[in-house]
């Protein structure tokens, strides 16, 4: 997989059978593009400023055939509305239980679709909000898949246990999103990392793992603000 800044916003993920764009704005949930090349087929992913993520796929050259919505809050499922009105015929997927914007494919757990020949998984995992679905994301060839969390689990943390119990939230963090392989790619719907890390540091002081990791964090995060800055002087 490489990483590399485009713009301001936007960073580009890619391994040898999908590219996905994400877009990351202060205060705002990262918004990902998960593109098939071969087919020129794209989903995107809680795209709630819905007219960013239009015209990057209009910039990629990509047809938009589906919003993956991972969960019914307004800053992650406010854009679908304005989605199936500039692309009709778009399919809007999120959770049965959490009644999302504009749904016009309501899933359950493990109920399987594809985005071109990206195979995609709906996983239900309940705790942020009832019906949040987490995205596992997949090739035949390839055992490297990736997950879009939403708000379920973040780099280091979690989200805000909402609308369901400790132990279903539990549940799926550990023995639903625990389950996945190992290596698989995990795109948060939040960029909350180094307040995470401080969080847990605070609580655990005398774990140096947890030490370091932080260290990394916020200098991942001194890289990214640096390039940031580089790219709008242009
Ligand atoms: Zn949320």
């Amino acid at each position: 997989m490489s990483c590399a800044v485009w713009q301001a916003a936007f960073v580009v993920l890619a391994s040898p059978w999908y590219r996905c764009r994400a877009c990351f704005r202060r205060a705002t949930p990262v918004r990902y593009l998960l593109i098939d090349d071969a087919k020129k087929v794209a989903a995107c992913v809680d795209p709630a400023e819905a007219h960013l993520v239009l015209a990057k796929a209009k910039e990629e050259g990509v047809q938009l055939v589906a919003v993956l919505t991972t969960h019914h809050h307004y800053d992650h499922a406010g854009g679908n509305e304005e989605m199936t009105k500039q692309v009709p015929g778009i399919r809007v997927y999120g959770g049965r239980l959490d009644n999302v914007a504009a749904c016009t494919d309501p899933l359950e757990h493990s109920d399987k679709f594809n985005i071109g020949s990206i195979e995609v998984c709906a996983l239900h995992t309940p705790g942020h909000t009832r019906g949040s679905i987490c995205y596992h994301c997949y090739d035949a060839t390839d055992n490297q898949g990736l997950v879009f969390t939403g708000d379920t689990l973040f780099v280091a943390g979690c989200g805000r246990m909402f609308e369901s119990t400790p132990e279903d939230f539990h549940n799926s963090l550990v023995n639903v999103l625990g389950a996945l392989p190992p290596e698989t790619q995990v795109y948060v719907g939040h960029e909350y990392t180094v307040k995470n890390l401080q969080f847990a540091v605070a609580v655990d002081a005398a774990n140096k793992d947890l030490e370091q990791m932080l260290g990394w964090a916020q200098e991942q995060k001194a890289h990214t603000a640096v390039s940031g800055e580089r790219v709008r002087r242009k």
